[in-house]
């Protein structure tokens, strides 16, 4: 299929239902070299531990596949809220972050995507966002290896991180830059103002990026159309090519090298066509 070895690592988010092992076997089916997963239900506080069985199969499978762990990007759960205002659900979810990490830990996984917070309207933007970087901090301290990975994100509601510089202002307030990463959500990047969808504004969004942000930073993306429209700031992903955004957009990013050799992850809304996506990205490589 590709002409010559490929430095893109493309797959999705693949199901752990039934064991997180299955996300390896899913991945595998669709043809992934790159994986995201959720190490418990994404929808409940409380997860059982991680068992040594289940570790080991994980493992293994992993191992079998061929696919690197650095190319696995475990999603945290949707509840947690890093930038809570209140004292009691903050710490309720910096434990859940902090289990959230241990649990990649376990895996032998080294990186942790998560979406920054909110602020509720209880507290201003910049309020919430250092509360965020203190999360990260304290997480960081009480875990070891793990890097957090901040999504940017639609800008939705009152969710935080949908600008690069919410993104710079985070980072900044981590102690240990080591093991703070980002990832870039491309529907999101999408409908929070920053177009992509041709060359010139491509370049230029990724110029602000490497200038505000940073590369170094970026260790995995999300790799999704948009059914709405440039800066709508509505969070719905759509297939590749059936969206607002449009391929060329996805064969600049095939095609740039400050993607290579990060986790690239489809969450688009047909699972049935990731298989299709996948070599249809691989496709678009020259
Ligand atoms: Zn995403
Ligand atoms: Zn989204």
């Amino acid at each position: 299929m590709n002409k010559k070895q490929s430095n893109k690592f493309v797959g999705a988010h693949c199901s752990a239902s039934g064991g997180v092992f299955n996300a390896v076997t899913n991945a595998q089916k669709i043809g992934a070299k790159a994986f995201a997963l959720f190490t418990k239900n994404q929808r409940q506080w409380v997860a059982k531990d991680l068992d040594a069985d289940t570790i080991d199969k994980f493992k293994r499978a992993l191992d079998d596949s061929g696919i690197l762990p650095k190319h696995v990007l475990p999603h945290d759960s949707y509840l947690i809220n890093l930038g809570h205002p209140e004292t009691e659900k903050l710490e309720k979810s910096r434990e859940a972050f902090i289990d959230e990490l241990n649990r990649c830990n376990q895996l032998g996984l080294d990186r942790l995507n998560f979406h920054p917070g909110s602020h509720l309207k209880l507290i201003s933007e910049d309020e919430s966002l250092a509360i965020v970087s203190e999360s990260i901090n304290i997480a960081l301290d009480k875990t070891s290896v793990v890097k957090a990975v901040i999504e940017n994100t639609a800008g939705q509601g009152t969710n935080l991180g949908y600008t690069f510089e919410q993104l710079a202002q985070i980072i900044d307030k981590v102690e240990d830059k080591s093991r703070v990463g980002i990832c870039i959500d491309t529907c999101h990047m999408f409908v929070s103002g920053y177009d992509i969808r041709t060359r010139q504004t491509y370049d230029k969004t990724w110029d602000d990026f490497a200038n505000i942000v940073g590369f170094k930073y970026l260790m995995g993306m999300h790799i999704n159309d948009s059914k709405p429209p440039l800066g709508s700031k509505k969070d719905r992903h759509h297939s590749l090519g059936k969206g607002e955004i449009g391929l060329d957009a996805f064969g600049f990013i095939m095609n740039d090298e400050r993607m290579n050799d990060i986790p690239l992850i489809l969450e688009t809304i047909d699972d049935t066509i990731w298989k299709d996506e996948i070599e249809l990205l691989y496709s678009l490589e020259s």
